[in-house]
């Protein structure tokens, strides 16, 4: 089980790293150097990858702040 949320955890990871190559450059210009809408980005900024990014976040800020604080127990 906890392979399977690991390999879940670098798949969203992939699209977090698709995410920062993709960085919208203000209007209508996307960090890959597409001009006009980026195909990419479409997909990225649907809510659900959105969501899924924060989510990876915040379980790598949680798993930080254990190991810094309680390193023993990791
Ligand atoms: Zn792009």
């Amino acid at each position: 089980m906890k392979a399977a949320f690991r390999s879940r955890d670098i798949a969203i990871g992939y699209l977090r790293q698709l995410e920062e190559v993709h960085e919208p450059l203000g209007l209508r210009a996307c960090g890959c150097g597409a001009t006009g809408m980026c195909r990419t980005r479409e997909i990225l900024d649907r809510p659900w990858v959105k969501d899924r990014i924060r989510e990876l976040e915040r379980r790598e800020h949680q798993r930080e702040l254990e190991e810094r604080f309680f390193p023993d127990v990791a």
